[in-house]
């Protein structure tokens, strides 16, 4: 089998989207040139910093990859947190993210919820669960997780924020978005950032265009090594997204680009949102840490769960 692109290499890959087999290496270019053309259209590509979010799995290293090709290296900053989830932070990932970075030139910041917020993620779920709080820990990690890297973004004076979400993960967001009728979150999830208030860096998503058997692919052929064990808290994500992904799976499979479509048909739509849409004021600041929030609310939902949880004195 002859690569479909070069007509001179084996092809060891066959994109269902396109119908096309590729070579390893018309494969890589595939993938590095489609996150090229999203980085344009997000038009991330002259800016002076971009602070990369970056966990260890393989999302990140084909972010990190891809994006040092065409963005010198010394723009970008990459920026890792250890949740302090036991059994799933695990150093050896660290040190083999911080080598590929490395090689690739770029700077990685560490940093951890013990460190920053004084409470590791299982002690946090550990105090919840005392109180009898409904709380999953999904909910405790991705409100802190998005504190510590927007903190971590304003302090390097970065302009924009990259993260690994891919194709699978964008497509579902915007159907579970349709569902619930959150018109904001939908708006923001269009290829071309929303600045929702001066307080957030704006975030990005670079690989939004590329499946995550991609990704997955990109990163075995690159040969890194990467985390691959799931969080021990996985079962505790919303299960709509379980759903969600289950149906967007047998669509895909039944018509190869549907994902694709779903995220082109969208962009097209929220770009008319997006001018029906204007912030008429700023968000108001947590009387607590000083962390934007929600309109209406005096103690942001991060300050909050810690309250109670018994972790912060009211
Ligand atoms: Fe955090 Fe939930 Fe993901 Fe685990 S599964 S890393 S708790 S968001
Ligand atoms: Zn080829
Ligand atoms: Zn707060």
């Amino acid at each position: 089998m002859i690569c479909d692109n070069c007509k001179v290499r084996e092809a060891v890959i066959l994109q269902p989207h396109t119908g096309r087999k590729l070579c390893k290496e018309c494969f890589i270019e595939d993938v590095r040139k489609r996150v090229e053309i999203e980085a344009r259209k997000q038009e991330i590509v002259n800016s002076n910093k971009i602070l990369l979010a970056v966990s260890g799995g393989k999302d990140s290293l084909v972010l990190a990859d891809t994006l040092s090709q065409f963005i010198n290296p010394s723009r970008l900053i990459a920026f890792n947190i250890n949740e302090g989830i036991k059994g799933y932070n695990r150093s050896e990932y660290v040190k083999k993210l911080e080598e590929y970075l490395k090689d690739l030139g770029i700077e990685l910041i560490k940093s951890g919820f013990r460190e920053e917020i004084g409470f590791s993620l299982d002690e946090m779920l550990q105090a919840s669960l005392k109180k009898n709080l409904n709380v999953s820990a999904c909910t405790f990690c991705g409100g802190f997780r998005r504190k510590l890297i927007n903190e971590a973004g304003i302090k390097v004076t970065a302009d924009y924020v990259a993260t690994g979400h891919n194709l699978d993960d964008e497509a579902q967001t915007i159907v579970i978005n349709l569902i619930r009728g959150d018109l904001l979150r939908l708006i923001r999830l269009g290829d071309k950032p929303l600045m929702v208030s001066s307080k957030f860096v704006m975030r990005v998503k670079p690989l939004r265009k590329i499946y995550e058997w991609e990704t997955t692919i990109y990163a075995h052929l690159k040969g890194f090594e990467f985390q691959e064990t799931e969080c021990p808290y996985i079962s505790q994500k919303p299960t709509l997204r379980a759903k969600v992904r289950e149906l967007l799976y047998k669509l895909e499979e039944k018509k190869p680009g549907t994902l694709l479509r779903i995220l082109e048909q969208f962009d097209a739509i929220s770009e008319k949102l997006k001018k029906e849409y204007r912030l008429t004021s700023e968000l108001p600041n947590c009387i607590i840490c000083g962390e934007p929030t929600t309109p209406g609310r005096t103690i942001c939902k991060n300050c909050e769960l810690l309250i109670r949880s018994g972790l912060m004195p009211q």
